[in-house]
């Protein structure tokens, strides 16, 4: 049984992910422009990237008992004095949300909360995504903040913020949560608190041919020719869906696709924690199911990476053994 309190976790998760939210929009507004965008600047997302940190470690710092972060980011580049501008960006942005109080050495201070090593540790702890899908924020596309809790080496709480997907008010901005064993449901970014959340769940298709599927945009995260070759093999008609971050499991959680597929580009390369924990609950607890190309479970208790997996299959649950067929018959699983 876990101790976790997760219903306040869950509030505390909510609140985080939004302060975030809050910042990637403010730094997407002000900072990505045509010309960022024409020199493939990456200066906004680096901005965005540190302050969404800064907000949900602060955050959880506050209002939660799990003291631990894993995080993508830390602050030691932005303490280089040669780091000054982005340094400044990234605590005025801070301050949009926290107040002119905050001391740039706070702001690094809650950027590196999100220091914790998690080889070895027993203690439940969180994994943050602060922008996952970084070219698709520059693109003024898909990106998603990513907040996962992890005990004993199983997800047991995502919360998913993906600013310009539709919320279930109609409005730009969804929040996926979701908590072990109990469902997975969307709200509106903008809301408050629990206000307006709406279970969700997956597509009910049984018929594999009739699936729709997404994967990245990024042809170096995900093989697309496999892909390619693995929809043929099952008849499916469908264009792929091409979408930045975990937008994608939200995309098969509330069941606009049937199946999220990443196919390792390289044989060497193993998924990080904080790109799947919260998306991959919101999927399985909206019904879906979620392996790797092998068919196994992602494990969560070998540190920052998914050591033991390759790839990741995402469906709605009906179709993921045929799924699972076709892709070995594409990709060496070996
Ligand atoms: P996506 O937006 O789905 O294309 O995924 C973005 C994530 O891909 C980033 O957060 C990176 O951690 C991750 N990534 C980077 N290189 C690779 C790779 N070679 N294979 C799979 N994922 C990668
Ligand atoms: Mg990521």
């Amino acid at each position: 049984m876990s101790k976790i309190d997760l219903d306040a976790e869950l509030e505390a998760a909510i609140v985080a992910v939004r302060d975030a939210a809050t910042v990637c929009q403010s730094v997407q507004k002000n900072l990505v422009t045509a010309a960022t965008l024409e020199k493939k600047d990456q200066s906004p997302v680096t901005v965005a990237d540190f302050a969404s940190q800064a907000l949900v470690c602060s955050s959880l710092a506050k209002s939660s008992k799990i003291s631990g972060v894993v995080g993508e980011e830390d602050a030691a580049e932005l303490r280089q004095p040669d780091a000054a501008a982005t340094r400044d960006k990234v605590v005025e942005h801070v301050r949009g949300v926290r107040g002119a109080a905050v001391s740039a050495e706070q702001a690094l201070d809650w950027i590196d909360l999100g220091g914790l090593t998690p080889e070895g540790t027993e203690q439940p702890y969180w994994t943050l995504d602060p922008i996952d899908g970084t070219k698709g924020f520059l693109r003024g596309e898909q990106y998603a903040i990513a907040l996962g809790l992890i005990e004993h080496g199983r997800v047991v709480l995502g919360v998913l913020g993906c600013p310009n997907l539709v919320g279930p008010d109609g409005k730009p901005g969804c929040l996926m949560a979701a908590v072990r064993g109990r469902g997975a449901r969307a709200l509106p970014l903008s809301g408050r608190g629990q206000e307006g959340a709406t279970a969700i769940r997956v597509s009910d298709i049984a018929d594999a041919s009739l699936a729709r599927f997404c994967e990245s945009v990024e042809s170096g995260h995900s093989d697309q020719d496999q892909s390619a070759q693995i929809a043929k093999a099952l008849r499916i008609t469908a264009e792929p869906i091409r979408v930045d971050s975990q937008a994608k499991y939200a995309i098969v959680a509330r069941g606009e696709a049937q199946i999220y597929l990443r196919l390792p580009t390289r044989k060497d390369y193993r998924e990080k924690i904080w790109d799947h924990a919260a998306g991959m609950i919101v999927v399985e607890e909206a019904g879906g199911r979620v392996t790797d190309v092998r068919g196994n479970a992602l494990d969560f208790a070998h540190g920052r990476k998914l050591a033991n997996n390759a790839g990741v299959i995402a469906t709605n649950h009906k179709i993921h053994d045929a799924v699972l067929a076709a892709v070995a018959r594409f990709v060496d699983v070996s």
